[in-house]
């Protein structure tokens, strides 16, 4: 989670001051800091002393709010946590330690942005996000369990805390837990060492939720499935809440069929890679609560090429927000191909097809789909429908015939025809060149 690669804003400052700065200044102030934690809007950092801290807002306070997130009121999104002096060489990242005791005395801290109202619908998320609320709003009386699986980087995490958030507000004295399985089977681990394991059994039995982060770490440690099994069924018999994630459906994980049984007690519900007018939405929606201008064009030029998960889209809008800050400029699709090169270049190529063209070329000749498949002979019409048609005959990898029927039943001879057409007027019209260049870069070409 906290790998230095393309997508965290701290690595991406690093690299920018790394280059700015001297070796030995590199080498005596910014690199005995440690990355704590990070989320889209907050960053921790730990420090060996006071005077890091001091040196690294003195000297850099431009370059970090430029790399890292912003409050609301404009202000840096970052703090410091002193390393603990007793630490050899360099710290450890903190984050997601959890000590056998800690866990259970924690009060639970949720992402603040990972709320219902920041969790943007669309239709492959829509049913499992009602699900959620659903759980939330009556903990222990709808679903349960609810088994929330899907890809990384999809909103599992998300939707896990958006229920905690929604339980702490309107169902103050239940008594909640969140854990992921890595810490679980830790604390599980460091109860066993000290013999308090009953201690633990008594915490985890006495929870009114219990919320569960990816289970699917569960499978390489099987000596630990028994354990979280008992606490599971006896919170079930109890009719307390319990909401787990996953990266597969409790059928593909390899663990006991106990096990997956009592996961599929309740409610199943899939989070699936959203499709291209929901990432618009969430590019647009993180945007805002940047306070970055993103034009709806540029929203959809990242959302056609962006697409394997969110938090790779929320990645690009970082690197887009620190280099259009640092370089005083707004985002123009020039800037996006600049900044996001290999973003771009290694998300998988969208398979074309005739809606897709059809769509594209209907938004740029702002005409009606309908019109495009329909008998229509108007100039304003036809010549749309024969660029559709040049597009489909060079993009996609099907006959003539049954290119031409997806046009709402044209003849492929017509579909030649439309083709020669407009492969002739390419050589002398350089209005038309230009259309179609933006055609074939909006089809992801
Ligand atoms: P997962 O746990 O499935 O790997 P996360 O819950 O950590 O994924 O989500 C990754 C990032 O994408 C988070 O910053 C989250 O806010 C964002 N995200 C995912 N889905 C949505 C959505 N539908 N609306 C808004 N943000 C989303
Ligand atoms: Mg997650």
């Amino acid at each position: 989670m906290l790998k230095s690669d393309c997508q965290s804003a701290w690595a991406q400052f690093l690299a920018y001051i790394e280059e700015k700065c001297s070796a030995s200044e590199y080498a005596n102030w910014l690199a005995p800091i440690r990355l704590a934690s990070e989320t889209a809007d907050e960053v921790t950092l730990e420090v060996p002393n006071v005077f890091v801290e001091q040196y690294l807002l003195d000297n850099y306070k431009h370059e970090l709010a430029a790399f890292l997130p912003l409050n609301p009121t404009g202000q840096l999104a970052l703090s410091f946590v002193i390393a603990p002096p007793t630490k050899k060489g360099a710290p450890q990242p903190v984050e997601q330690k959890q000590t056998p005791s800690s866990s259970i005395t924690q009060r639970q801290t949720f992402n603040s942005f990972y709320t219902f109202d920041n969790f943007i619908e669309g239709s492959t998320n829509q049913f499992v996000k009602s699900a959620a609320f659903g759980v939330a709003n009556k903990p222990g009386k709808s679903y349960n369990p609810l088994f929330i699986h899907g890809g990384v980087g999809l909103g599992k995490t998300h939707l896990l805390h958006a229920i905690g958030h929604y339980v702490q507000a309107h169902h103050k004295k239940l008594h909640m837990q969140c854990i992921t399985t890595e810490a679980f089977i830790n604390d599980l681990v460091g109860h066993l060492r000290n013999k308090s394991l009953d201690k633990m059994k008594t915490f985890y039995r006495s929870l009114d939720i219990l919320l569960v982060d990816d289970i699917q770490f569960l499978q390489s440690r099987m000596n630990f499935e028994e354990e979280f099994c008992n606490t599971f069924e006896s919170l079930i018999h109890q009719n307390k809440q319990i909401i787990i994630t996953s990266d597969k459906p409790p059928g593909q994980l390899d663990l006991s069929e106990r096990m997956v049984a009592r996961m599929e007690w309740g409610l199943v519900a899939q989070v699936a890679v959203p499709d291209l007018e929901t990432r618009v939405a969430i590019l647009q929606h993180k945007a805002e609560k940047r306070g970055l201008a993103l034009s709806q064009h540029i929203a959809f030029f990242i959302a056609e090429h962006i697409f394997n998960n969110v938090r790779q889209l929320e990645g690009a809008l970082n690197r887009l927000s620190a280099f259009c800050k640092l370089h005083h400029t707004v985002i123009t699709e020039e800037v996006v191909e600049k900044t996001l090169r290999e973003l771009l270049h290694h998300a998988p190529q969208k398979k074309i097809s005739v809606e897709s063209i059809l769509k594209c070329v209907a938004a740029l000749y702002e005409v009606r789909l309908n019109d495009l498949r329909s008998t229509s002979r108007a100039k304003q019409i036809a010549f749309p429908r024969q660029v559709a048609m040049y597009l489909a005959k060079e993009l996609i990898d099907e006959s003539l015939m049954k290119l031409a029927s997806a046009f709402g039943g044209k003849t492929h001879s017509t579909l030649l025809h439309a083709w020669k057409k407009i492969s002739q007027q390419l050589d002398s019209d350089d209005m038309l060149k230009k259309q179609i260049h933006m055609l074939r870069r909006n089809l992801n070409q």
